[in-house]
């Protein structure tokens, strides 16, 4: 089987040009002697790599210089428990915006800290975010935590909904940015924060990115471990220890490739024309497919549907993976299917997927 298009949530697909170059630098890193992966992060090479990578994710999300950027091994649960560590004091009150699955997952992380659920989705099934009028924000919170865009609940903060990102006055917004980073521009003078697992967008798992700016790194936080210090991992450039150096190089690459490519102004054309065709093609299949998210929210990245019949998942997955098209089961919280259509997507892989779900519909209509 040729490389299928791979609509995976997450570990999810890779520009093929950034494989094809990962494949190349695998034996040998110039003539180094030996791969990128197998040499120190102390040396030269790897110190290139890595400063390249921040210094070209500088240049796609426009990070201004007040803002600091972290490369933490792991993944974006461990962001939002070290969040609240390293900026909330013990006790102090941190409010949270639920708007989806990942949204209640951060508040699980919650440890030592006084926590205000300031609005939440859940008794619409997180079909709508909150009204930004509705929210019950506190004066004292250490920060306003938001999901911008929900992986599972394919739900996302649109200029649909209200003026994004939501204004919290004098409290940093901090933003769990994982499956949407990258995918539009982004105003991070808005955000006291930004963190993003990087298996979506930004490319392999196993690494986060975290955008801070510099003066809220003068919070005394909780007592933590060294190793859990954003602040020391900084004055270390995010090696306090052995950092996953194969990780970083591939997000390097990916980023290169998103620059190389436009940059997220062109992310933001692609990712309207990619959800605009499948939200269409499920809209109007007389309710064969639907979706249920208020459409002034709807996520650009994750598209979650359900066929009239369930009895029909296993035949049209089945059916979609002889067709080329994979990774489209959905999540086990909400079942049915889900196209996750990040960065990484060409047009061409959603028109297959639109074309594929019009012939089964003809075929079991
Ligand atoms: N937040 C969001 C929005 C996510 O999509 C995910 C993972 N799918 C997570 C957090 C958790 O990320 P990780 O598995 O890297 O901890």
């Amino acid at each position: 089987m040729a490389r299928a298009y791979n609509f995976s949530p997450g570990p999810a697909a890779l520009p093929e040009a950034v494989l094809r170059q990962a494949q190349a630098d695998m034996l040998e890193w110039g003539d180094a002697g030996a791969s990128i992966v197998e040499m120190s992060h102390r040396g030269p090479e790897f110190l290139q790599v890595a400063r390249q990578a921040e210094a070209d994710l500088r240049t796609l999300l426009a990070i201004p210089d007040d803002y600091a950027v972290l490369f933490p091994a792991g993944g974006a649960t461990t962001q939002q428990a070290l969040i609240a560590l390293n900026f909330a004091g013990a006790g102090q009150r941190v409010d949270y915006v639920v708007s989806g699955h990942w949204g209640k997952t951060a508040l699980k992380q919650l440890v030592s800290v006084d926590v205000n659920i300031a609005a939440s989705g859940d008794s619409d099934g997180f079909r709508t975010i909150p009204a930004r009028e509705t929210w019950r924000l506190s004066k004292e919170a250490a920060y306003v935590h938001i999901t911008a865009n929900e992986t599972i609940h394919g739900v996302e903060f649109r200029p649909g909904w209200g003026r994004v990102p939501p204004d919290t006055g004098d409290v940093p917004l901090f933003a769990d940015f994982s499956s949407s980073i990258a995918s539009e521009p982004v105003d991070v003078s808005k955000y006291g924060l930004i963190y993003a697992g990087a298996q979506k967008n930004l490319g392999p798992v196993g690494i986060s990115v975290v955008i801070v700016r510099r003066d809220l790194l003068e919070r005394a936080g909780q007592p933590r471990a060294d190793i859990f210090d954003y602040r020391s991992q900084l004055a270390n450039e995010s090696m306090l220890n052995t950092p996953p150096t194969w990780n970083w190089y591939l997000l390097g690459q990916t980023v290169r490739w998103m620059i190389e490519q436009g940059g997220t102004a062109e992310f933001d054309r692609r990712s309207a024309l990619k959800s605009k065709l499948l939200y269409e093609a499920i809209d109007g299949s007389g309710g064969f497919y639907r979706n249920e998210v208020d459409p002034s929210v709807r996520s650009r990245m994750n598209v979650p549907f359900f066929l009239a019949e369930a009895a029909l998942d296993a035949a049209f997955l089945e059916g979609a993976r002889e067709a080329g098209l994979i990774g489209l089961k959905g999540h086990r919280v909400l079942g049915g299917m889900r196209a996750s259509i990040y960065n990484a997507m060409p047009v061409e892989g959603v028109q297959a997927l639109v074309d594929y779900m019009q012939e089964f519909r003809r075929h079991h209509g």
